[in-house]
């Protein structure tokens, strides 16, 4: 059975991966020279550093992507933290969400009252809606933002900005105002509620390409498949119904049995469909991010990773040699130019970090990502459910699982369900 892969980011790896465990022949064409999508690796030949264009951490209840990993034998090329974020503000003052690893879901419960950026009467007030998170499946509040919501639910202002608006851009790359509640109470369900690891922080150990990007290559070449990068989709050919022919810039295609398409929405508009037009493509507004790698002479940080309240900088990550400092839904900071950003970043470092001195830094990258993820608004559970009526075309991709924000996990589950429906299908038909 032929299987054609159109995208070569997580999704269509992933797809790719899982469909030829499944023993079906891939083709995976992509059409940028590089493999990874929103998620890959540059190597830096100054520094002779290879680093990834945004700092990417997964969490424990990314589960379609840990079966993934463990697929493609890259179980050890990842660290699962446990869970000690240090929280620090502008007077350098540090202090943590920290939890002990027994006593689930307990464990939880003394790690919010004993998180003390934020006074005894947020801390209840986080726990009470915690528990209501846990407890209450309701599904009511359709139309409303994740702000609303907090503030319906008598959270303090305190604990809105230094806890809950850091959780929510950190997991759905947007502001409070304009996340939906309903997405976001999912997305703590599935961190703290759904298991024992769920919330812990899981960090590739070196970079994306040795994290998943080489592995997945080798793995669908290994078992017979073929990767093309530099090869964009144009155009497919749809009769009856059925794709027949697509045609990319290098050649065309009809001999295969079903498509894949792993592309993000925006991509749709720019392939060409004749005999049939594929309806109800969603057009999402965009959230960026920014990122800035910055080399060291010397490393003076010695957390993995630090949570910065009250500043556009929203976190540090500490990978030895470099740092990588990471805007979520950047919209301000990505239009400044690089002077301007990084005087403004050194001053913030400085003051959040005494240990910090711009003098230490002998290389920057500045790395802007302005369609990083989709706005994960009110109203998309309702509006975005879209299949498409093309009996073998399959669509995946981080924006096609209604309930879940952009990340790797609602990329890998959708290559997950595309890879079992293909199976079904031709189960099924017993070919
Ligand atoms: C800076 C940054 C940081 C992030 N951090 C996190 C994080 O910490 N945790 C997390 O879970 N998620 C994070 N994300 C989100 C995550 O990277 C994405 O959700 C995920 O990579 C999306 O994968 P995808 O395969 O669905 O789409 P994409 O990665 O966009 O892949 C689509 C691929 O299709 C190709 N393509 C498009 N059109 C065609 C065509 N016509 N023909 C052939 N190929 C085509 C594109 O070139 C691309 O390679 C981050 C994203 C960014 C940008």
């Amino acid at each position: 059975m032929k299987i054609i892969v159109v995208g070569g980011g997580l999704t269509g790896l992933a797809a790719s991966v899982f469909l030829s465990e499944k023993g079906f022949n891939v083709t995976l064409l992509e059409a940028s020279p590089r493999l990874g999508g929103r998620a890959y690796s540059i190597y830096n030949a100054k520094s002779y550093i290879e680093y990834d264009n945004g700092q990417h951490l997964l969490m424990g209840c990314y589960r379609s992507t840990i079966r993934f990993l463990k697929i493609i034998g890259a179980q050890a090329e990842i660290k699962s933290m446990p869970l000690k974020v240090p929280f620090i503000t502008p007077n350098s003052k540090i202090s943590y969400l920290r939890a002990v690893d027994d006593f689930y879901p307990l464990n939880l419960i003394d790690a919010i009252l004993n998180f003390s950026t934020v006074n005894w009467k947020s801390r209840i007030r986080i726990l009470e809606l915690m528990l209501k998170v846990k407890f209450d499946k309701g599904n009511s509040e359709q139309n409303e933002s994740v702000y609303q919501w907090l503030k319906e639910n008598r959270q303090t202002e305190e604990s809105i900005e230094y806890f809950w608006q850091v959780l929510c851009i950190g997991a759905l790359n947007s502001d409070i105002k304009k996340s939906s509640a309903l997405i976001f109470k999912n997305v703590l369900r599935k961190i703290f509620f759904s298991g024992t690891d769920g919330y812990k922080f899981i960090l590739p150990r070196k970079n994306l390409r040795t994290m998943y990007i080489d592995k997945s290559m080798n793995f669908i070449l290994s078992n017979g498949g073929t990767i093309n990068m530099s090869e964009r989709l144009l155009e497919c050919g749809i009769e009856e119904g059925v794709i027949k022919k697509i045609i990319t810039t290098r050649k065309i295609y009809d001999n295969f049995d079903s498509v894949v398409f792993a592309i993000p929405a925006h991509a749709f508009h720019k392939i060409k469909f004749t005999g049939h037009q594929l309806k109800n493509i969603p057009a999402f507004e965009y959230s960026p991010i920014l990122n800035i790698h910055l080399f060291l002479k010397e490393n003076p940080f010695t957390e993995p990773y630090y949570a910065l309240l009250g500043t556009d900088f929203h976190w540090l990550f500490n990978h030895g040699r470099y740092v990588s400092i990471t805007s979520s839904s950047a919209e301000k900071l990505i239009k400044k130019n690089n002077t301007d950003l990084l005087s403004e970043l050194y001053s913030n470092l400085e003051l959040f970090f005494p240990i910090f001195n711009r003098k230490l830094v002998h290389n920057v990258k500045v790395m802007k990502e302005k369609r990083a993820t989709f706005v994960p608004a009110n109203g998309r559970l309702k509006n975005s459910v879209f299949d498409s009526d093309i009996k073998n075309l399959f669509i995946g991709g981080d924006w096609t699982i209604p309930e879940l924000p952009a990340t790797i996990e609602s990329a890998v589950l959708s290559a997950e369900i595309i890879s079992r429906k293909i199976e079904n299908l031709y189960r099924v038909n017993g070919r």
